[in-house]
């Protein structure tokens, strides 16, 4: 079936919920009225359906290509056209810097683009999207230099970026690269040492590559502490002398087989510093903290897609008769969407997909809010949430994301097993987003390990007040009490590691993954509270879009008697520690 972009609900959570539509107040964003945002909406999703996805199955039927006498690759047929489609409509450079020829747009439309380009074709999406954080890491901290070479082509898409760090003895652990760089005379490097798994290490959209490769100057520690940036360009500046960074083969994997994974061979390849020596990684985690947020909107992208498949196909599949006597009697059966048992599975898709929309894009704000709002405590604010919700929106929209296009799929019975249907290939192309990026358990250890004490425990202390302030203040609004209860819970969770991870790392560890839902099941609670408040309002006022706005009231409830009481286990699973969890000796096992 074809993608229809879920435009009103985007709306109703911008303008409605979060007040996106007062961004415009702010200088840096002036032209972003919501006559601007409605358009680049509407566009966007038109984009995806007419654009991405008539080449997302040819895309993943194909795969690409790997040429071992040239080292070229191929993109699957339509990837071309479709990408130059994209990239001269100016869809990736939305909020790229004016400076450089981006559009300055708010991040928050960057991440609704996201969510429509990855429903309709995440493979080639990932090709942008990794050129967008190499982006990032660029502006952040690139020589002016460099910036001036190579910022407005990767800008404009007719230059892309890749992300080089994982090697074949290294992945999450990155003090164990060996790619080394040597000074040459020029300020320039030499860089030897071969990566893997690269996405869009290699291929043939644009007409160069641009590569920031992790590496290890001589003497430097042999820790993260010792690893620093550089951009390795496939051609040199000037055009056409061939660097010697070539693909040495492409990887064979269950998913996203239209986006190129490349062994990458960087043999004596010249390359650039950014940012300063063996301070590689905060270059590097400007760049995937990004890409982290980029990651959660694929695993929204993917569930939205499965859910609109899986309730078309409810809607017409005829069998069996409904429990409470038949709803379709001139037919042999009733459509299976009358069965309690598959409302259960599109309700649960339907409600978390609205509930994380509502988590990534409240996210998105914060992150808008945190650059150009004028008051610098609102700015420090926005900045603390962004921080401490990023390994969430990454975490649980993608596992999330799987776990709704399994649902999906269940909701087809067999027809969802074969490849007459989108289902199997949404649910393989979904998979890779809870390991790159850093993997989902990784995620949890950076909150729990990092984030929660980072100022003193700022950052946790600032959501912790937000809940609270707005259970205080909200005490009539319906599901006040639900709410209440998962914010407490919150609260005795974190209260808990701090109590008893400081003393015993292994207890943070335990409790890194359920404590990480635990923040994004309560952070959406409060979504799906203000989501309801706010239909509420406006179907007393006789505005709006009543269908939708019913929806919300219904939806709400459902999360709030289904979903949320998941809270009260994962409570329950952090606070009973770590000793079954380690106890078995290897023997036991
Ligand atoms: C399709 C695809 C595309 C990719 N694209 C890129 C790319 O563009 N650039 C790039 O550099 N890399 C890329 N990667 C690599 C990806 O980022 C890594 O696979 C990922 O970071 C995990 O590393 P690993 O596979 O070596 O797993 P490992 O690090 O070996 O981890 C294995 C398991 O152990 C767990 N684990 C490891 N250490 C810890 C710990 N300290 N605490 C708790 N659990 C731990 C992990 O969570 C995981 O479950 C890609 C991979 C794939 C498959």
């Amino acid at each position: 079936m074809q993608y229809k972009a879920p435009v009103n609900d985007i709306k109703f959570i911008l303008f409605d919920v979060l007040g996106a539509d007062k961004l415009h107040e702010l200088d840096k964003y002036s032209e972003a009225t919501p006559d601007i945002i409605s358009a680049v909406i509407e566009e966007a999703g038109k984009l995806a359906t007419e654009v991405l996805q008539p080449v997302n199955k040819v895309g993943d039927e194909q795969g690409c290509q790997y040429d071992p006498q040239t080292h070229n690759v191929t993109t699957p047929k339509g990837f071309k056209e479709a990408y130059k489609q994209f990239t001269e409509a100016g869809w990736a450079s939305l909020d790229s810097p004016t400076e450089f020829g981006g559009q300055g747009l708010p991040h928050t439309l960057k991440f609704i683009v996201d969510e429509m380009v990855c429903s309709s074709n995440l493979s080639l999406g990932m090709y942008s999207g990794l050129t967008h954080g190499a982006i990032s890491a660029l502006y952040a901290h690139g020589s002016n230099e460099l910036k001036a070479t190579y910022l407005a082509k990767l800008i404009s898409g007719q230059w892309t970026g890749t992300m080089c760090l994982t090697e074949p003895q290294c992945g999450t652990d990155l003090g164990l690269t060996r790619t080394r760089a040597t000074p040459l005379s020029d300020n320039s490097y030499s860089i030897k040492g071969t990566k893997i798994w690269i996405s869009g290490g290699e291929h043939d959209l644009a007409e160069n590559i641009i590569h920031l490769v992790l590496a290890k100057l001589p003497g430097a520690p042999d820790t993260t502490k010792g690893l620093s940036l550089f951009l390795v360009p496939k051609y040199l500046p000037g055009g056409s002398e061939r660097n010697p960074a070539f693909c040495g083969g492409l990887e064979h994997k269950m998913g996203i087989k239209g986006s190129a994974t490349c062994v990458m061979n960087f043999d004596d390849a010249k390359g650039w510093l950014v940012g300063e020596p063996n301070d590689g990684m905060r270059s590097m985690f400007t760049m995937m903290n990004e890409a982290r947020l980029m990651v959660g909107m694929q695993g929204l992208g993917i569930a939205e897609m499965a859910f609109q498949e899986s309730l078309s196909f409810a809607r017409e599949r005829l069998q069996s008769r409904s429990l409470s006597g038949p709803k379709n009697p001139d037919e042999a059966a009733d459509p299976i969407i009358v069965h309690p048992d598959v409302r259960r599975m599109l309700m649960r898709q339907k409600v978390l997909n609205e509930g994380m929309r509502a988590l990534a894009l409240f996210t998105g704000h914060q992150l808008d809010l945190s650059v150009a709002h004028p008051d610098a405590t609102v700015r420090e604010g926005a900045d603390d949430m962004v921080q401490l919700l990023t390994p969430v929106v990454k975490s649980f929209l993608t596992d999330e994301g799987f776990n709704n296009a399994d649902q999906g799929l269940q909701v087809l019975g067999g027809s969802g097993f074969t490849t007459d249907w989108p289902l199997e290939q949404l649910l393989r192309d979904s998979r890779i987003s809870r390991i790159y990026e850093g993997t989902n358990g990784i995620q949890a250890m950076d909150l729990v390990g990092r984030k929660l004490g980072l100022n003193r425990g700022r950052l946790i202390g600032h959501l912790l007040t937000t809940l609270n302030d707005y259970v205080k203040g909200n005490a009539s609004l319906p599901h006040h009490d639900a709410l209440e209860v998962a914010v407490k819970s919150l609260e005795k969770a974190t209260q808990w590691i701090a109590a008893n991870g400081m003393k015993d790392p292994e207890q943070a560890g335990a409790a890194a993954s359920p404590f990480l839902r635990l923040m994004a099941l309560t952070v959406i609670a409060y979504m799906w509270s203000r989501m309801a408040a706010a239909a509420k309002e406006q179907l007393n006022a006789g505005e709006g879009n009543t269908p939708l706005l019913e929806s919300k009231l219904v939806s709400a409830q459902y999360y709030f008697d289904k979903l949320l009481t998941e809270s009260t286990w994962l409570l329950a699973d952090i606070t009973s520690g770590k000793d079954s969890m380690m106890a078995l000796t290897d023997e036991q096992w």
